[in-house]
């Protein structure tokens, strides 16, 4: 009997994109297996069934497909956060540094009520730094996160230590 597929051997790496040197985790092919794609959003959601979750926050993009699957699982709204300047309502900003230059990230003001519970779902953790400004935006909002669930967690460059040490708790499916 062939072994099961876990959902890391579904992932394709591509080397030197965008940039060189970077191992760009493309998880597309991860989305496009129908077992792969379930057994994903099932591991994703697996610690936080039972839980108290009013709203899963999906950071643009991928977090998008991710946190679409895992709200409708849980039986949650679903809210994004987005890059400045694509959400039509008013909105609160977080600017945050990229590995060249600054990016910022926005939140519809109304998105999350006070005291709402959140899981925040992107697809790969590296710096933190996109998951930090999430946090930011939300706990702005007076969300409450129950933890920060990922598809990769890349360990060396620090994302991990940054976000557990704002308090959070990271769950990640695969190094
Ligand atoms: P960071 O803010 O450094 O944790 O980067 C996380 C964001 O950048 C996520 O939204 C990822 O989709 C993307 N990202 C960063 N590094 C990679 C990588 N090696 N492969 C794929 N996506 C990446």
């Amino acid at each position: 009997m062939t072994p099961q597929k876990s959902v890391r051997d579904y992932i394709r790496t591509i080397v030197d994109f965008p940039h060189e040197g970077i191992f760009f985790r493309d998880v597309t092919t991860l989305f496009a297996d129908p077992r792969g794609f379930r057994l994903c959003v099932d591991q994703l959601l697996h610690p936080y069934a039972g839980q108290r979750i009013d709203k899963v926050v999906g950071l643009e993009a991928r977090g998008f497909i991710l946190g679409g699957a895992v709200a409708h699982q849980l039986g949650t709204g679903f809210v994004p956060i987005r890059k400045k300047g694509k959400l039509p309502h008013t909105t609160i900003s977080q600017d945050y540094k990229l590995e060249y230059g600054e990016a910022i990230v926005e939140i519809h003001d109304d998105a999350i009520q006070p005291g709402e519970t959140v899981l925040v779902v992107d697809d790969l953790l590296a710096t933190g730094g996109t998951a930090e400004a999430g946090i930011k935006l939300i706990e702005r909002l007076g969300g409450q996160i129950v933890g920060c669930a990922f598809v990769v967690d890349l360990p060396d460059l620090g994302g991990r230590d940054r976000l557990t040490q704002l308090g959070m708790e990271v769950h990640a499916l695969c190094a």
